[in-house]
Formats: structure tokens, C-alpha cells, sequence
């Protein structure tokens, strides 16, 4: 199928799906198993030029599009689900975040720290705080020069491995005035006050730790508040706009595990044979095979889509286009890992192939993120020319413009 990419872009694509298959498909299952990150992938994907593609050149990088990002997501998550959100992480959300509203100080540490291969955490979540992210109660208090972070974070991808953080917490003057939500960078294990608890025990995505995080009176110098230029009150929008790339790429990853299973399922389906003749001449499976091509293909479509695309202030891809193509991937991808699954039958239900990995896996993206029913509330509200209704006053954008005066 003809994507409209360029040569660039598609030979970005065939060294990301050589390496993939040759490096990162081998290792796959045994990162699920050991539960480990696989430190000896990010050093593969580094040699590549996989990690911090997005950053511009200036700062050490390729200044690549969230596009080409997207290629290199898909065919990794084919193989491997943890090595494609490594991709995600190092070239999206918190980095990009950096890139679009931070200093030139706060750019040259994190280029430097994700091109020397470390995945940055981004910590919104608290144990009160889910989908409503404003009540959070995480707070950075001004002290001198520097801010005093106190507050816990939970499910924060990269807890225990991940050394540049982006802390969001509830902004105080020095008189105990709140400002706002903002942005802080700490580097774990050179900033005194960040304790990883303890890891969750995850259904799927094994090799990627999922941290719950303590922020004891953690100094943040005052020149590391990532500020947008809307200041603390209004600048929480701003950055969480960063969100719009991390989806694209969640959506991507779920889109390329289902692609990953497809390609399974085909192959399969030729060679498993029973009533005398290859299971795939059976118009039942072929149909399925059919269901399953035309959901990954209108994923790919959508997330190609909502990547060239551009919201307000021009950095992130448009907000309702990375909700719309997040939903409808993630929920595909867990239709078509099920029915892959279900065509091998009694295999597909053994560890030792990898649709059960796939299966597990597969099932976070409509979590993750915003979850399909928090970004279903994002297109509504786009569509009704209306504010989140879950989020507080005061720390959002006025109502923005109609879906349909696009
Ligand atoms: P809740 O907000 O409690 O929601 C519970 C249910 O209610 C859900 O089904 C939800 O859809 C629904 N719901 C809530 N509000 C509404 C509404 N207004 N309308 C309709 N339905 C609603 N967070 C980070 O900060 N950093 C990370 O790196 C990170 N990584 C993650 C990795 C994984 C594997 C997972 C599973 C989560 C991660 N998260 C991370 C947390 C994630 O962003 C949250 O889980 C998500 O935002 C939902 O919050 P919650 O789990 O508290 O669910």
C-alpha cells in the first residue's frame, strides 16, 4: 500500500524493520519472561539512531518527524512491545515536552541524557489522581532558588530505571499563594528525595518496570520548571499537549502488535491444514483474516494521519485527531490479537507462542494514556465547542474551536 512516504522514510523503515527482526524479535520473549528492562536493546536501538530522533540537531539530534518515529514504532512493536514503547519514550511525550517549553539548559540535559540512552519518566499520576489529573496533590514549593517537591506518583513507566523525570506537581509562592500545575526535571540518583516504592505486578509489558514513586522534600533548582510561555496558571494545557505525541505513538504500538499478530495469523493459516486442506481456505478464517487486514489498515491510516498533523501552537500533533486515532487503534488491536489468537486454536493459548504475550500486552493501550473513555469526553468535547468537563477551572484552555469549522 502506497503511505505517500518518502524514500527517506522508507528506507528509515526497512533498517528499523531489519533490526527488529534480526535483534529485537530474538529477545522478546525472554524479556517478558525475566521481567527485565532490556538494557542491551536501548544500547541496539542507540547504535541505530533510534533513541532521540526527534530532537532537533542542534541538541545532538535528527530533528526526524513524529511520522518517521511512527515507523520505526510500528515494526518494532511487531516483535517487541517493550522495545517499541522505548522508541515512544525517547522520541515523544516527556522529550518532546522539553523540546516545545524548556530552556536552552533543560534541552541540553535532556538531549544528552535520552541520546546516551535513558527513557525519561513523565509522573502525572497520583493514587487519587487518574484520569481527573488536576486533583492532584503532589506540590513544589518556592524555597530561595529552588522548589521543595513533596507527593507520591503511581504507575510511572521507567520507575527504578529511568533517570531524567518530569515531575508535574501543584505550584506555591513563597507566601503559599498556588500558581498552577507545573513541569519539573529531576535526575534520579543526582536529585536527593526520589524513592522508587516499589514496582506494580503488570498483566502484560513485563520488561518495562512500572514505578510507584516518593518525592521527600526532592530540591528541584528553580531554573528546572519547564515553563510555557502561559506561565503556571494556564501552562498545565500546554504541557500536557505533549500527551497528543505520546498517544500517536501508544495508539502505533497497539496498532503494530496487531499488525505482528496478523502477519502470524497468515502464516498460519496456510500452513495449519485439517479437513484435508489449509485451515485459510475455510471462508470463516478468511473472513476474520479480512476483518483483521482492514482494522490494522484503518489504524495505520489514522495514526499517519494524526502524526503529520499539527494542533494549536504547532509543536504536538492535533489533540482530537492523537484521541481519535489512540481509541480506535488500541480497541482494533485487541480485536485482532484475539481473533489471531483464536485461529491457532490450542497453540495460541500456549507460552510458547507469542500471541498470549501479545494478548497480555495489547490489553494497556486503552488504559494508558487517557483511557478510551477520557479521550471519548476529549472528541466530544471538540465536537460541542466545550471545555473537559472533568477538569478544574483555572488550569484550562477557554473552550477550543468546533471539529466541524475544520
Ligand atoms: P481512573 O481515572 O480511576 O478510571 C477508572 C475508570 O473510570 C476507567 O475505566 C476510566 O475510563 C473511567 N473514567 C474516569 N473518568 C471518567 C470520565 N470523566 N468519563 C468516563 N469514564 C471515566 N501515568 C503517568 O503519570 N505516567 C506514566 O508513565 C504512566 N504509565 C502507565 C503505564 C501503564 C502500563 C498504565 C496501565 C498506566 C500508566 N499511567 C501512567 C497511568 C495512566 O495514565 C492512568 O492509569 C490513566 O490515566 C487512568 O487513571 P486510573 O488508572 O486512575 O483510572
Amino acid at each position: 500500500m502506497d503511505l505517500g512516504l518518502s524514500p527517506d522514510q522508507l528506507a528509515l523503515r526497512d533498517r528499523a524493520r531489519d533490526l527488529a527482526q534480526t535483534v529485537v524479535r530474538p529477545r522478546a520473549a525472554d524479556i517478558d519472561a525475566q521481567e527485565q528492562y532490556p538494557w542491551d536493546i536501548v544500547e541496539a536501538l542507540k547504535r541505530a539512531g533510534f533513541l532521540g530522533m526527534t530532537i532537533p540537531p542542534a541538541y545532538g539530534g535528527q530533528g526526524r518527524s513524529f511520522l518517521d518515529t511512527v515507523l520505526v514504532i510500528e515494526e518494532m512493536a511487531r516483535c517487541c512491545t517493550v522495545t517499541a514503547r522505548i522508541v515512544v519514550e525517547t522520541n515523544m511525550g516527556a522529550i518532546s515536552t522539553v523540546m516545545a517549553y524548556g530552556t536552552e539548559e533543560q534541552k541540553a540535559l535532556a538531549a544528552s541524557l535520552v541520546l546516551s540512552g535513558d527513557k525519561p519518566a513523565i509522573c502525572i499520576t497520583e493514587p487519587e489522581a487518574g484520569s481527573d489529573t488536576t486533583a492532584m496533590t503532589t506540590r513544589a514549593d518556592r524555597r530561595g532558588d529552588r522548589y521543595i517537591i513533596n507527593g507520591r506518583k503511581h504507575w510511572i513507566t521507567g520507575g527504578g530505571v529511568s533517570r531524567l523525570h518530569l515531575i508535574f506537581a501543584r505550584v506555591f509562592d513563597e507566601r503559599g499563594e498556588e500558581l498552577g500545575i507545573g513541569g519539573f526535571l529531576a535526575v534520579r540518583d543526582e536529585a536527593k528525595g526520589l524513592r522508587v516504592l516499589r514496582r506494580e505486578r503488570t498483566m502484560g509489558l513485563r520488561g518495562m518496570p512500572e514505578g510507584e514513586l516518593a518525592f521527600e522534600d526532592l530540591e528541584v533548582p528553580a531554573h528546572m520548571a519547564v515553563l510555557p510561555p502561559s506561565g503556571f496558571k494556564r501552562g498545565f494545557a500546554d504541557l500536557m499537549n505533549a500527551y497528543n505525541s505520546q498517544r500517536v505513538g501508544a495508539g502505533t504500538v497497539a496498532m503494530g502488535i496487531a499488525a505482528g499478530a496478523l502477519d502470524l495469523a497468515v502464516d498460519f493459516a496456510k500452513r495449519r491444514r485439517q479437513f484435508g486442506r489449509p485451515i485459510g481456505e475455510f471462508q470463516g478464517l478468511q473472513w476474520m483474516l479480512a476483518d483483521m487486514q482492514t482494522q490494522v489498515t484503518a489504524a495505520r491510516l489514522m495514526l499517519h494521519a494524526a502524526a503529520r498533523s499539527r494542533g494549536a501552537g504547532g509543536a504536538f500533533p492535533d489533540p482530537a485527531l492523537a484521541a481519535q486515532a489512540k481509541i480506535f487503534a488500541s480497541e482494533a488491536a485487541i480485536r485482532v490479537v484475539n481473533d489471531a489468537l483464536q485461529m491457532f486454536g490450542a497453540r495460541g493459548y500456549s507460552r510458547d507462542l507469542p500471541l498470549e504475550r501479545m494478548a497480555r500486552d495489547v490489553r494497556m493501550f486503552t488504559i494508558g494514556g487517557g483511557t478510551a473513555q477520557v479521550l471519548r469526553t476529549l472528541v466530544a468535547s471538540r465536537l460541542l465547542g466545550w471545555k473537559l468537563p472533568q477538569t478544574r477551572d483555572g488550569y484550562v484552555k477557554e473552550s477550543t474551536p468546533p471539529l466541524a469549522a475544520e
